[in-house]
């Protein structure tokens, strides 16, 4: 997607913070932090929302929630805790219309979320 950040990042016109990366996974410091840590992890394949998932990208799912645990690790926040968090659309605030999970620990998270 030509006019997507994410995808201008993946394609190397963008070089964001790069904490993690696979064949189908890059994660990246979020440049306006929220947590000391705070690292977002997106698909290398565009999808717009959380509402643009197809059954066919199970794994891919499943692949983000894995590198948030590798994430977690590399960051040093799996045991003192952390938050993990996919926006979709105006009401959650998203910004970025491709997905990415954010990943913020490294400080005390109050709940509920604002
Ligand atoms: P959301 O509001 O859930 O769509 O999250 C979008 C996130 O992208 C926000 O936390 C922004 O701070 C972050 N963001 C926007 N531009 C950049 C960038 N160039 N590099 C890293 N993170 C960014
Ligand atoms: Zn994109």
């Amino acid at each position: 997607m030509a006019d997507c950040l994410f995808c201008k990042m993946l394609a190397g016109k963008i070089k964001p913070d790069v904490v993690y990366e696979n064949d189908r996974i890059m994660a990246f410091r979020d440049i306006n932090p929220q947590a000391p840590v705070h690292v977002l992890i997106i698909p290398k394949k565009h999808i717009a929302t959380i509402n643009d998932l197809h059954d066919t990208d199970t794994l891919l799912a499943g692949e983000i929630f894995i590198a948030a645990k590798k994430v977690a690790a590399l960051t040093g926040i799996a045991e003192s805790g952390y938050r993990t968090v996919m926006n979709c659309n105006a009401d959650a605030g998203q910004s970025v219309f491709h997905i990415h999970l954010h990943v913020l620990g490294g400080r005390h998270l109050e709940w509920p979320p604002g």
